[in-house]
């Protein structure tokens, strides 16, 4: 059987590359560290809606979530800049009649493509798994099962950080280059 495409991190990244790949065919497994948003009262990470600009859109597109996803977008034309004298001034975010980049929240962008990631059979998810070393040698990633509290690991035909800032699978690759000191991805 063909060794599975795995990806550490189910933020938005990893969520929207899994789908992708899963679109083209491939055996995807998908690890998050964290548990599953859509069942637990967890925020999405970061609190603040994010900035969504024409090139999100497309990408949205491209794995089908986008209808959802638009009709909760807020459009934002520009910042207002309120002067101490009471004056106020606007700067339009783009240079052109029309254009602007749209408010949405980052958690229900996250949970849009994590429903549409678990509507294809071969794209598996795994939550509570955090990632905790990659053997980049062996193509092995290791990862902890918190909801079982055992240890597993995985072959994959490709391994993909998707694991956000603090990366875990970039701590392994840093641990390779002589001389370089990462606190990346250590876990105690
Ligand atoms: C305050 C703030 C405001 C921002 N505003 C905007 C904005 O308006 N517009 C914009 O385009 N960008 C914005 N960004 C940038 C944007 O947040 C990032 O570019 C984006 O989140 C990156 O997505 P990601 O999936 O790579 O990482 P993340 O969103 O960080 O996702 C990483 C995922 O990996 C999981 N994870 C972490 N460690 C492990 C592990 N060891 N194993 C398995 N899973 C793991 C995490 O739980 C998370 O789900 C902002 C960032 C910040 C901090």
């Amino acid at each position: 059987m063909a060794k599975p495409i795995i990806i550490a991190g189910a933020g938005l990244s990893g969520t929207l590359l899994a789908v992708r790949l899963a679109q083209r065919g491939f055996e995807v497994e998908l690890y998050e560290s964290r548990p599953d948003m859509r069942a637990t009262d967890i925020s999405a990470g970061r609190s603040i809606n994010l900035a969504l600009s024409d090139r999100g859109l497309r990408a949205l597109e491209m794995v089908g979530v986008h209808e959802q996803v638009l009709k909760d977008l807020i459009p934002m034309k520009g910042r207002m800049i309120h002067h101490q004298t009471g004056n106020t001034h606007f700067q339009s975010y783009s240079g052109r009649e029309g254009e602007f980049i749209n408010s949405v929240s980052r958690g229900g962008l996250n949970i849009a493509l994590l429903d549409q990631a678990e509507s294809f059979p071969n794209l598996k998810l795994f939550f509570n798994t955090p990632c905790v070393h990659v053997d980049l040698e062996a193509g092995l990633a290791h990862f902890h099962d918190q909801s079982a509290n055992r240890h597993i690991h995985r072959e994959g035909s490709l391994i993909i950080g998707a694991d956000g800032a603090g990366s875990a699978v970039q701590g392994s690759m840093l641990a390779r280059v002589p001389g370089c000191v990462s606190t990346i991805g250590r876990t105690g």
